[in-house]
């Protein structure tokens, strides 16, 4: 086996797509809709699957932060249009993907070219739902590819991961509790339960980069099955 400090390259061969970070969703030129995600979660699946030999397609939304290291293709985009776009572009030739990223569900239905102005009554804004990148992979899944997503959920999580597992065709659903202390959005830990139609597995706190190594080889597992 490799020596202490060295790692496995249990990956190597493997393409692997993975997305993050939150997307934003314009309005006028100054503004957007965004949410909390940073990307950490999986920068850290990226940059773990890479050390372990894999080449990844990082498609990565807008977030102070980024990797270096190397066998990562970063693409970075803003939308999910954009997101989309690129994933769908990257799935056919990956052998699998997880999808970590925290797409807005909804864009503005027009962006204006000017900067919305106030004025004394309220402001509607018209939303129109954006594509489900993860729904598409799924439809468009090989016998061969594996898919992975994430769900964070508030309540429900076990019954509504599972639902989302079958309408997107995913092969697990890594579920982060949107009540754990320490967990998810913003945090340097996670806490996750790896859901599949038959079990759930129960990891404790740990670093993302711990995570990210647990993900990977529940997912090596079925790559290899
Ligand atoms: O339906 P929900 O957004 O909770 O599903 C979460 C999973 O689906 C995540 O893996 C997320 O990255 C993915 N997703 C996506 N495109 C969307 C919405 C969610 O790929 N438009």
């Amino acid at each position: 086996g490799p020596s202490p400090g060295e790692r496995a390259k249990d990956m190597a061969g493997r393409r692997l797509l993975v997305t993050a970070g939150p997307t934003y969703e314009d309005l006028d030129p100054v503004r957007y809709l965004g949410n909390r995600s940073t990307g950490r979660m999986g920068i850290a699946l990226a940059e773990t699957a890479a050390v372990r030999g894999a080449e990844v397609d990082l498609v990565l939304g807008p977030t102070d932060l980024t990797t270096t290291v190397n066998g990562i293709t970063v693409h970075k985009v803003r939308s999910a249009r954009e997101m989309h776009a690129i994933s769908v572009m990257k799935w056919p030739k990956a052998d699998a993907a997880i999808l970590a990223a925290a797409v807005a569900d909804y864009r503005p239905a027009e962006v204006s070219r000017k900067k919305i102005k106030k004025g004394d009554k309220p402001l509607r804004l018209s939303l129109v739902r954006n594509p489900d990148i993860a729904a598409e992979l799924g439809q468009d899944k090989k016998d061969h590819q594996r898919l992975v997503g994430f769900a964070l959920e508030t309540d429900n999580g076990l019954e509504n991961a599972r639902r989302k597992m079958k309408d997107k065709n995913l092969d697990f659903i890594v579920l982060n509790s949107a009540n754990d202390e320490g967990a998810a959005f913003g945090h340097e830990t996670n806490k996750i339960q790896l859901v599949n139609d038959v079990m759930v597995t129960e990891f404790p706190l740990k670093t993302k980069l711990e995570v990210a190594d647990d993900i990977l080889d529940a997912l090596l597992l079925l790559l290899t099955a």
